[in-house]
């Protein structure tokens, strides 16, 4: 008999004679309910053990973990607080669990606990919650994405090109790590370390995002990211995915446009698809509020906060009007802000970009117009000839989670540019020829899919939004 999913069960609309069903024993009590999941839902389906009919054997070995196929009638259900339950009238034990040894007891585990066993952790209500978020979260990027007819490109993950100039990146090498290419001097030559070429883990797709625009016209790129951050913060990972949409005909206002209307699109479509795993990361964030002091809990449930998101517009303001706000500002009565923000020309930090979402103006802010100084060198340069048409969004709770602009479409501008940066012509020669033929107003956006994730599910740690998180402490499986 072919078993059918939980899920499918609890949302049935009769009762059923004969059903199969199989899954992870969650808990087992008085010898006779079990709740089990199979991870289609959130929601265990009661089983109800005809335990006086059950081998001793088989009861010892219903235990937290065990994976088990019950058959038997779906009937209604009285106690359960769901309408239907299983009365079992054959219990197979597929996979017996040592309940001394299982790790994911039914009990609250620590975060730091959970990310260790970042195999198991999944096996827990939350988890199982973030994960089905995430995944129905990355169906809506790309449902957005093709409704509009933008072309999903592959941008490559070994590449030579460094968008950022940020040195954040991981080298490649093809070679045994103890034959590695020699300089003169002895030291390793991470220069020639791919083939005879050096190339690295991308940072980002843009670079080679736009040359495909310049053809489609409009593109995204959704895939692996990887930034060699060598520091424990709850926002960053050493590999994060990240989604780039680029839109050649598009300047910075529609970026900004497009930014907002895609934010939207996904979570009203988590809101519409995952309406039973975001409840239940509400009533979590509830319980764990409970015990913070009053005037640290949130204003608003998650849901709530999903839906100001779908409800108000981002406040868009330029860079040199934030510097005028923050430096009139005092995050709280007796502390300043711990980088002060005194110089126009200053990048923000998570504090500063925080308190104009939380404090401020209290919802997401659009900043634009930075400073070209803190800004990548292909940002298109403002007739102030200071700023560029860059844009950040900024988000309660998280800080950055979109950083974009309009692109430098002008071949000299660019060029000289680099120059200023050290970037050779030869090294971007590719990049450049997007501004040799048919050059054109374009722009785009990075967002990081983790970041969403993590404000769509109301985690506090990017690490726990990701399967499994690669951080400068975790990278072992
Ligand atoms: P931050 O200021 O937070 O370090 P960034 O400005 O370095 O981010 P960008 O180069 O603008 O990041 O990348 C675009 C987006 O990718 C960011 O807005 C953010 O959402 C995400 N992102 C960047 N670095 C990381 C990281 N290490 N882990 C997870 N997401 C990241
Ligand atoms: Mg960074
Ligand atoms: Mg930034
Ligand atoms: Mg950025």
């Amino acid at each position: 008999m072919r078993h059918t999913k939980v899920k499918d069960l609890l949302n049935s609309t009769t009762t059923l004679a004969e059903v199969n069903t199989k899954g992870w024993v969650r808990t087992f009590r008085n010898n006779q309910f079990i709740a089990l999941n199979d991870g289609s839902t959130i929601n265990n389906i009661q089983c109800v053990v005809d335990f006086e009919n059950t081998p001793d054997e088989t009861l010892k070995k219903i235990t937290t973990g065990a994976a088990i196929s019950v058959t038997g009638s779906l009937v209604e259900s009285k106690g359960a607080g769901q309408k239907y339950e299983i009365k079992v009238s054959e219990l197979e034990i597929l996979g017996d669990s040592d309940a001394e040894k299982f790790p994911m007891q039914p009990k609250k585990h620590s975060l730091e606990f959970l990310r260790e066993n970042a195999h198991l952790r999944v096996r827990t209500n939350a988890f199982g919650a973030i994960m089905r978020v995430r995944s129905v979260l990355s169906f809506a990027v790309h449902s957005y994405f093709q409704q509009k007819g933008f072309v999903y490109v592959n941008t490559p993950i070994i590449t030579g090109a460094d968008a950022e100039g940020a040195g954040e990146m991981f080298q490649v090498t093809s070679l045994p790590l103890d034959n590695l290419p020699k300089n003169e001097d002895g030291n390793i030559d991470y220069k020639k370390d791919f083939f005879g070429k050096h190339t690295n883990l991308t940072v980002s797709g843009q670079l080679e995002g736009e040359t495909f625009a310049m053809a489609l016209g409009q593109i995204y790129t959704f895939g692996p990211t990887f930034r060699a951050e060598n520091s424990n913060t709850s926002r960053h990972l050493a590999e994060f995915w990240m989604i780039e949409p680029e839109v050649a005909f598009n300047d910075l206002n529609d970026n900004m446009d497009l930014a907002e209307d895609f934010i939207r699109y996904v979570i009203k479509y988590a809101l519409d698809h995952c309406a039973d795993d975001l409840k239940f990361l509400e009533s979590r964030l509830l319980e764990e509020e409970k015990s913070k002091p009053q005037a640290e809990r949130s204003e608003m449930t998650l849901l709530e906060k999903l839906n100001f998101v779908l409800e108000n517009n981002f406040k868009r303001i330029s860079y040199t009007e934030a510097i005028d706000i923050l430096r009139n500002s005092t995050p709280n009565k007796k502390k300043k802000f711990q980088y002060s923000i005194d110089e126009w020309g200053a990048d923000l930090q998570s504090e500063h970009e925080r308190y104009l979402v939380e404090k401020h103006f209290k919802c997401p802010v659009i900043l634009f117009d930075y400073p070209a100084k803190i800004k990548a060198f292909y940002m298109r340069l403002n007739e102030d000839g200071k700023t560029v048409r860059a844009m950040d969004i900024l988000f309660p709770g998280i800080g950055e989670i979109v950083g974009g602009s309009q692109r430098e479409e002008r071949f000299e501008v660019l060029v000289e540019k680099m120059k200023a940066l050290g970037i050779s012509e030869e090294e971007l020669w590719w990049y450049l020829d997007t501004r040799r033929f048919g050059s054109a107003v374009h722009s785009g956006f990075g967002l990081g899919f983790e970041r969403l994730v993590l404000f769509v599910t109301g985690m506090t740690n990017i690490r726990d939004v990701i399967p499994f998180p690669r951080t400068p402490m975790n990278a072992e499986f």
